[in-house]
């Protein structure tokens, strides 16, 4: 069996078997979500957010894009954070790039995939910025790590130079921005110790509103 019949089965067995380690599973998250975290992970089918953090459906708000990417003026992200963070009152944010992200490696080469090369340019972007440093790196694996790790750093901050984090802050709320790396080969996902917490750890330039 193969298709959408076969993931019905998967679906009839999933369910029979949440019912039966908790009668009352689905009847209670029917009622309301209540996630602790917010995931912006990549779209890549071997970065299944849930599972590789060992949470279970109600847990995670995920909003998922190819390479993990928070731009500035997406309606779609700043929709997702700001639902996630004003409505479902979630406090911590987690941004997840991964080793091997075929995103990241396209914003690397002189080539093109199609529309979705309009949507790396970000990445691209990044790249060029940091080239002095990435530069440095002669090994090719490295460097496209080191890239990987700079792409999610600077997505952390995207998230914080929003307004919706912005103004959390100012009113004394909770919000803090991790930045992690996922690595296929381990399974493995890795703190990159860039976690924000306050607008005073923000850039002065991109201060939207003044500190008090
Ligand atoms: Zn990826």
């Amino acid at each position: 069996m193969t298709g959408l019949k076969q993931l019905l089965v998967n679906s009839h067995k999933w369910a029979k078997e949440k019912k039966a380690q908790d009668p009352n599973f689905f009847t209670n998250l029917a009622k309301k979500q209540n996630p602790n975290y917010l995931w912006i992970g990549c779209a890549d089918s071997r970065v299944p957010a849930n599972e590789i953090v060992g949470l279970d459906a109600g847990e995670l708000f995920v909003h998922r894009n190819v390479a993990n990417l928070f731009p500035h003026s997406d309606i779609n992200c700043l929709s997702v954070l700001q639902f996630g963070l004003e409505v479902l009152e979630i406090e911590e944010v987690i941004v997840c790039g991964h080793y091997g992200c075929g995103g990241v490696a396209a914003a690397m080469e002189p080539a093109q995939s199609g529309l979705v090369d309009n949507w790396i340019r970000y990445v691209r972007d990044i790249y060029f910025r940091e080239r002095e440093q990435l530069n440095t790196i002669l090994d090719p694996q490295e460097k496209f790590r080191k890239l990987v790790e700079l792409n999610t750093i600077y997505q952390v901050m995207n998230v914080c130079h929003t307004t919706v984090v912005q103004n959390l802050w100012a009113k004394g709320k909770r919000v803090i921005v991790h930045g992690c790396v996922y690595d296929l080969e381990t399974g493995l996902l890795k703190d990159l110790d860039c976690s924000v917490s306050s607008l005073k750890q923000v850039d002065k330039k991109y201060h939207t509103l003044k500190l008090i």
